[in-house]
């Protein structure tokens, strides 16, 4: 194997789960086709879910030029590919710390939340089956079109004023737990609020089937006959996922207790660990710290550890506009672009934004570790800085950018042209 170039394209696996949309309807299979026409054809009739961009073994992004996996161009030259610095830092010379997406959702995803690193190690070590690994999984999307999501729990005054006025959500959560939230509401002491949001939350968590399935089917009745009470939004999202998921749990513990968010393209928000949270509809970029760990709570047929759930949430209660990541502007670059920073605060991952609506180039420092870059609108150039060797840059080509090569992009018409780079830096 000769030693990979700095910058080169690669061709990421796509996931057809159940919940993609469907067939060129879906910027996966649209990105993915765009980016590898002889071999990629789109099925109408099957769901895109997800694009993988990284070096996660199960699902391989493999160089356009050979097909070597990109995996195995890390593992023959890590210093190269990676950086020592990341090498050192994250302890392994196997692959980049992050994973990168492209989600196209068409029915809602589980309701889920994921350990931080202590819990991790401590849910890996007691039930290796259902944890598969000792990581955190924080999580960042950023929408490319109209997106949902549910995020974190609903401010209490919501969830109090939900619990008053729907008479299934209260006989869910009980007459003597509901009067004890409305009373402890408005006080100043936030544990004790936390405990009271634990208990509502736990009531929901552990109702059995018997009890919940009547009430969530009187529940989407009350939608249909009174929308009002809920609000045209809230009635019809839980009429919405009740024809995805019928009588779930979920209609409870996520319409009624988490904050529905609508991202418009360029929004984005971070999942911090431990705070419940669902993808609804719509189409994102993803990153992700390398972990499969996932505690379920909803809308899903997967074992949902609700012991481990009741007990792990923070309880953080936040209104929707604070639950997104406002981008930074990043100053290593100079040029024509417009450029957005999505910097949560963990180690693995950042993302930026370059966006061209004139013709133009843009030229980027050298980073301090891997990157991989997709195109997600438009067409250009990307060459290493100093050299002549341009390559075509359009909608779905992604590229992997060794650490310090300095790389521009080129924009050759007013046309919107729009990138997004995932990289980490020790
Ligand atoms: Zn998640």
């Amino acid at each position: 194997m000769s030693p990979a170039p700095k910058l080169f394209r690669v061709i990421g696996g796509a996931q057809n789960y159940d919940w993609g949309k469907l067939g060129s309807t879906s910027a996966v299979a649209r990105f993915a086709k765009l980016n590898d026409p002889e071999n990629v054809s789109i099925d109408e009739e099957k769901p895109y879910a997800e694009l993988w961009m990284g070096t996660h073994p199960s699902v391989p992004t493999v160089s356009a030029q050979d097909r070597t996996p990109l995996r195995d161009l890390v593992r023959a030259a890590p210093e190269e590919m990676l950086g020592q610095e990341i090498i050192d830092k994250f302890g392994s010379k196997e692959g980049i710390p992050f994973l990168f997406k492209v989600l196209s959702i068409r029915k809602v995803l589980s309701i889920q939340a994921h350990p931080d690193k202590t819990l991790a190690r401590q849910l890996h070590a007691s039930d290796p089956k259902h944890y598969p690994d000792d990581n955190h999984k924080p999580e960042m999307a950023i929408a490319i079109t109209d997106f949902e999501a549910f995020c974190g729990f609903r401010p209490l005054a919501e969830i109090d004023a939900l619990l008053q006025k729907i008479p299934e959500f209260r006989e869910l959560v009980g007459d003597d737990v509901a009067t004890e939230f409305h009373s402890g509401v408005g006080s100043a002491d936030v544990a004790g609020k936390k405990r009271l949001l634990q208990k509502v939350f736990s009531r929901v968590m552990n109702s059995p089937e018997s009890k919940f399935e009547p009430l969530a089917a009187s529940l989407v009745e009350r939608t249909k006959a009174d929308p009002q009470l809920f609000g045209e939004t809230l009635a019809d999202l839980i009429q919405r996922l009740d024809a995805q998921f019928p009588n779930d749990i979920g209609l409870f513990c996520g319409c009624l207790l988490l904050n529905h968010c609508i991202l418009k393209s360029g929004e984005a928000m971070f999942l911090e660990a431990k705070d419940p949270h669902a993808y609804i509809s719509g189409d994102i970029m993803e990153c992700m710290a390398a972990s499969d760990n996932v505690i379920r709570a909803g809308f899903t047929p997967k074992f949902k550890d609700v012991e481990v759930l009741v007990d792990c949430l923070t309880y953080s209660f936040n209104p929707v506009e604070e639950q997104k990541l406002n981008p930074a502007p990043f100053p290593r670059a100079t040029g024509d672009a417009e450029l957005k920073l999505y910097d949560p605060p963990i180690d693995e991952f950042s993302v930026l934004q370059t966006t061209f609506t004139s013709a133009g180039s843009e030229k980027f420092e050298g980073l301090d570790g891997p990157s991989l870059l997709i195109v997600t609108e438009g067409k250009g150039k990307v060459k290493l800085q100093g050299s002549d060797g341009a390559l075509d840059a359009s909608t779905g080509n992604v590229f992997f950018v060794a650490p310090r090569a300095a790389i521009e992009l080129v924009s050759e018409s007013k046309d919107t042209f729009t990138s997004y780079r995932a990289f980490c830096e020790a």
